[in-house]
């Protein structure tokens, strides 16, 4: 599924990059197209794809490489050493200014979102077996179990001194790739670069334009046909980043169980939305919005977008029609039925 979804994302790039090169006149031709460098690799258990152009476009992708490994071994609740596993095990400890930093970030979604973005859902990941990939679902009685400990106010942040009480543990999954992505940028502008896109699974963030200076074009993908899309975003300096069902889950008789949990219910989220774009120029918080707003449901998150509590833009879908709030009105070009969310209802 990830696979496809981002070799879809890929190609479409690639097409569009493609047309707007080969349509460049004559005086654009005879310019000498500035360096490209480009990676793709498997980290964080998706596929990812970064290019970056001018001079020092390849160390900066070097650099932005290594940069996604060392964020992995961080937040991963797969690896032993990592904050986020030593902290699950130990209740408390200290933990990097980065792990922090996002950890508090995720309790500002959290408390905005009214809990519906919620880091300690880490048990019930377990429980459905989306951690282990031995899926399956569990009874009634375990799920009540395990909701025990899910709440985002057993979990405090002084400093990079972090403990959790009510026996909750935490999962980054929802938040990390959208700081890994703010990081990646951050590590390419450091290095000089002025044009950049990164692809983290279908999360995407760009730096700046593109190199003629037109803004990058970003398709969204249709969740219910993996060779379609929602429709195409034109944008500059931001992150793009979508939840989705479809992107992880299993199938039990005849029943779709996905990967983003209600942490109301400890069951795979059943809002009327199927997928989720956040626009915004902070990737971490895009991040956690686009999870939380999945589980919010198309009224929750237009009252969120209205109340103005926090800046960001969204594309929503719930299966017919696509909701797009004003800011991006006439930068996402769709062929579907579309509704323009305004701040003012
Ligand atoms: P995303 O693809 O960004 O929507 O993140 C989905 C991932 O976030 C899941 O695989 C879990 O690791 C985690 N997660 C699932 N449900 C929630 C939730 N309600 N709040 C926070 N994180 C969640
Ligand atoms: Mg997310």
């Amino acid at each position: 599924m990830k696979l496809r979804k981002y070799i879809l994302t890929v190609i479409i790039g690639i097409t569009a990059m493609t047309v707007l090169s080969s349509c460049g006149n004559k005086e654009n031709a005879a310019k000498e197209q500035p360096a490209q460098s480009t990676q793709e690799i498997f980290a964080m258990d998706t596929y990812m794809s970064l290019t970056a152009y001018g001079n020092n476009s390849e160390e900066a992708v070097n650099k932005a490489v290594q940069e996604i490994n060392r964020l992995d071994a961080m937040f991963s609740v797969g690896n032993a050493d990592s904050d986020v596993t030593k902290i699950n095990e130990n209740g408390s400890g200290e933990v990097s200014e980065e792990t922090a930093f996002i950890m508090n970030r995720a309790m500002q979604v959290s408390e905005k979102t009214n809990g519906a973005f919620d880091i300690t859902i880490y048990p019930l990941m377990e429980l459905w077996g989306f951690t282990t990939k031995n899926y399956r679902v569990p009874e009634s009685n375990e799920i009540a179990e395990a909701l025990k400990g899910v709440s985002y106010t057993n979990v405090s942040v002084n400093g990079q001194q972090v403990a959790l009480t009510g026996g909750s543990s935490i999962d980054l999954g929802g938040i990390a790739k959208g700081y890994t992505s703010s990081r990646v940028i951050q590590i390419m502008k450091d290095c000089g670069i002025e044009h950049a896109i990164v692809n983290l699974g279908g999360n995407v963030q760009v730096l700046g334009t593109k190199t003629d200076g037109s803004d990058w074009r970003v398709a969204i993908q249709n969740p219910a046909s993996e060779n379609s899309y929602l429709g195409i975003l034109s944008t500059a300096d931001k992150a793009v980043i979508t939840s989705g069902g479809y992107e992880r889950y299993f199938e039990q008789d005849g029943q779709v169980y996905h990967h983003i949990i209600d942490p109301q219910t400890g069951y795979p989220s059943d809002s009327d939305l199927t997928s989720v774009t956040i626009v915004c120029s902070d990737g971490t918080t895009a991040d956690a919005l686009s999870t939380a707003l999945f589980v919010m449901g198309l009224d929750g998150a237009k009252e969120l977008y209205r109340s103005g509590a926090i800046d960001f833009d969204m594309i929503l879908f719930d299966g017919s029609k696509v909701y797009v709030s004003e800011g991006i009105k006439d930068t996402f070009s769709t062929d579907m039925d579309k509704e323009i969310i305004t701040r003012q209802p």
